[in-house]
Formats: structure tokens, sequence, C-alpha cells
């Protein structure tokens, strides 16, 4: 059996939304060794096509990570039972359940649509109907012979042997359902909103819920004790939160993570749980232990500030002549304003736009023949530059708001002499307006 060491810190935290006892974890409960056999080469982390959006723990020891594309990634004792990756598929996959005996799982899409395998038998999806919001969770009943799907509106969908017990579904939220969870006996369920509000039905108990409580971050997922007399729920910052029987093993609260955590699964016994990261990183807690992960790496947002225009602003910054406003003309002060703009071309970013007046907010990359001729004047003579990306301009589509233009308000010649010379460095459009010379490379 391979193992390998976790390659996140698993740190103990102490976020959590009740006040912790000390864990008292029984060794009592024996965990089946697993009879997975692993090549014995070590092989890298398996890279998912998509984003991790799930983990449903195994029958005895080990989980499933499932990606939206609908690729499963078994580990431990999980068993692989077929994927749902490679295909093309209408909506993401959204949630996961899995079957009593561990032998099958579904999968859900946001669209309703689900996949079975293994020993999951398909029992109806909402795919192909229309739905008021998208699915968002899923659940198995004890039996393995049904489940529900749950949808950001609260609106219950029970397939099967599932039976609907109420729903959230045409009531105000205060915020989106998020997922869900069902009792062990399968006469009841519990959904879960983003705020950490927590809806109980059938047989489902309330045991307290963060709703109207202050969250960093939202709930993201939820997941019951074998009891049923309790459950945790995690925030995408991976801070936990334990109620009614359900205890807390440690939290990535505050610690800093490389993708939000997207779910939870209590293992078998109740005794720990994992967290999973959008990226595949595992975190476990209690008696969970790590057995391996996918890695989803997002595609490199290209840069849109090209090496040129980085080494312009550089050089802009450090020519005296140059003096370039840190408050608007308006009077407005944000982080649009024209030093911060070639500051933070200076440093790779694009630059930032105002978001009043009718600018559009946001960033731009800038023009690096506009940043040119800007240094080939500044280095001329004095200039002021009172806006670049920023301020409100007339019109939506100010030649400002794409990065090309700026405005010099003052200068130690005419403003007449400033565009002609903006004019022979190749500016498309260049005038002398009321307060100052406008220049644009558009
Ligand atoms: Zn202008």
């Amino acid at each position: 059996m391979r193992r390998r060491t976790p390659d996140r810190r698993l740190a103990v935290g102490a976020r959590t939304g009740r006040r912790l006892l000390a864990a008292v974890v029984s060794t009592a409960t024996a965990i089946a060794l697993s009879t997975f056999t692993a090549p014995t080469a070590i092989a890298a982390d398996p890279s998912s096509n998509a984003p991790l959006v799930a983990v449903v723990a195994g029958q005895s020891s080990g989980y499933l990570q499932i990606a939206a594309d609908g690729g499963v990634f078994a580990f431990g004792g999980a068993l692989f039972q077929g994927s749902a990756g490679g295909g093309t598929l209408n909506k993401p996959v959204v949630a996961a359940a899995r079957t009593k005996s561990g032998q099958g799982y579904w999968l859900a899409a946001a669209d309703g649509g689900v996949f079975s395998f293994g020993d999951a038998q398909f029992y109806g999806s909402m795919g192909g109907k229309s739905l008021n919001k998208p699915i968002v969770g899923a659940a198995a009943t004890s039996s393995g012979a049904g489940y529900w799907l749950v949808a950001s509106d609260g609106g219950i969908f029970a397939f099967g042997d599932a039976r609907f017990y109420g729903s959230m579904g045409g009531k105000p939220l205060n915020a989106p359902v998020v997922g869900m969870s069902a009792t062990p006996s399968g006469a009841g369920y519990w959904l879960v909103a983003s705020d950490g509000g927590i809806f109980a039905f059938g047989d489902a108990r309330f045991y307290g819920s963060m709703g109207g409580k202050p969250l960093n971050k939202p709930i993201v997922g939820i997941a019951t004790t074998p009891s049923g007399s309790g459950y945790w729920l995690v925030a995408s910052d991976g801070g936990i939160f334990a109620f009614g029987d359900a205890k807390f093993f440690g939290s990535m609260g505050g610690q800093p993570l490389s993708a939000p955590v997207v779910g939870i699964a209590s293992t078998v016994s109740g005794a720990g749980y994992w967290l999973i990261g959008s990226d595949g990183g595992m975190f476990a807690f209690g008696n969970a232990t790590f057995s391996g992960r996918a890695k989803y790496t997002p595609p490199a947002t290209p840069n849109p500030t090209t090496s040129t225009s980085r080494d312009l602003a550089k050089s802009i910054l450090t020519t005296a002549n140059i003096q370039l406003q840190s408050v608007h003309a308006s009077g407005v002060s944000d982080s649009a304003n024209a030093r911060q703009n070639v500051i933070d071309t200076s440093n790779g970013l694009a630059a930032k736009r105002s978001s009043y007046g009718g600018a559009p907010g946001g960033t731009i990359a800038l023009n690096s023949r506009m940043l040119q001729a800007l240094l080939t004047i500044g280095q001329k003579q004095r200039i002021r530059v009172s806006e670049i990306s920023g301020g409100a301009h007339s019109g939506p589509s100010s030649q400002h708001y794409r990065g090309t233009a700026i405005d010099i308000d003052s200068s130690a010649v005419s403003f007449a002499s400033i565009v002609s010379q903006c004019k022979s460095l190749g500016a498309g459009y260049a005038a002398v307006e009321s307060t100052h010379a406008h220049c644009d490379w558009r």
C-alpha cells in the first residue's frame, strides 16, 4: 500500500463557531486496511482537467475526489467505478453521493443531470427539464435506492426511494442553498445556505447554524455525523463549524490556501473529516488520513501588461521631470490615479480604472506606445500628468478607459507644444482641451 505524506500542512486551527471541548478521539474504531493494490511505482498526482467540486468518503476508507467535468479520482480504499470525465457535459458536475456498499456513486450536474456508476442505479434526473435555479447538492438515501437533488433556491427533487420531506423552494432565502446531507435513516435531510443557515426536514433535527452570524467566507458544504445527531459546516476558507455531536478536529480557517475549499466529507466513524480545495488539495483532520490527491491547475491568465510596458513604467517613475498626480482632476481619490496606474504597470499589473461618473471600473493594460511617448516627452521638459486610465471622461468609450490616453495639465511648454509633440510621436488623436492637453494612441 502506497503512502504519501500530505503536501499540505495539516494544522489544528482554533476557529469554530462554538466552544471546543478537547477532542477525545476513541482509538477503538478499527479502520480496515485497504485492499487496494497500488502500482509499485510512485506516480505523480493525477491531473484533473477541471476544478474539483466535491469529496465523497469511501465505504471503509479513502475517498473520491469529484471534478466539475465529471472526472472521478479514487484514493485509499475508495473504488473507482467510472467517470463522466472526457465527455462533454451540458453543465458542470456540482455534487456526488455514493451507494451504501461503496461500490458505486452518482454525480449530479448543475442542470439536474445525474450520472450513475457501479452499483448506483439511475432513478431519474432533472436533466433536460427546466429548473428555476441550478442544482448545487445531492444526497443518497440510506438504502442506496434513491437520491435527492437540491437547487440553490432550496428546491428539492426526490428520486427512487427518496421521499420528499419539504423544501425551501419558493420561499425567500437570505442566501442561496449550497449543499445538502441526508440523515442516517434516510427519512430526512438538511439544507445549508452560503450564510450558514440550516434548514432541517423530516427526521433531521436542527442543532444550530451560522445563520445571522458573521462569516469570513461563505459556507460551501455540510457533512453529518454517523449518528445523525450533528453536522459540520465548512467555509471556503476552510473554517469549520461543528454542531450537535459533531466534534471539531481542526480547520484551515486562518491558514493561507492556494485554492478555496469546496467540500467536506466525514470519515466512516465520524471521528474525522476531509476538506477538499478546488485545486484538489486535501486537508485531513481527526482520523481522516491523506491518501492522495488530484491536481487541478487553472489555465495561466496571460499577463496583459507586456514587459515593454513594465520597463517603460519603471523609467517613467524615475524621470524627475514627470509628475504623476495621485488625486484625480475631479478631486476624487481612488487607486486609479495616474501615479498608481504607472506603479501598477511597473509591477506588471494592469492599470485600474475609476468607478465613478460613468467610468467603467476594472483594469486595463496601458498601451506601450503611449508610455513610450510619455517618457520621451517627459525627458524633454517638465510635465504633470493628471489622468491616464483613471478618472471620469466623456462617453463610455474614452481612450483613457482603453489605456491609450494621457492628460497633461501642466507643462514647462504650452499645451499646443505638447499636442504637437504627441502627434510627432504617433498619437492617433491629440488636442488642447480646456484644462489640459489630451493625447491618445488609439
Ligand atoms: Zn483626456
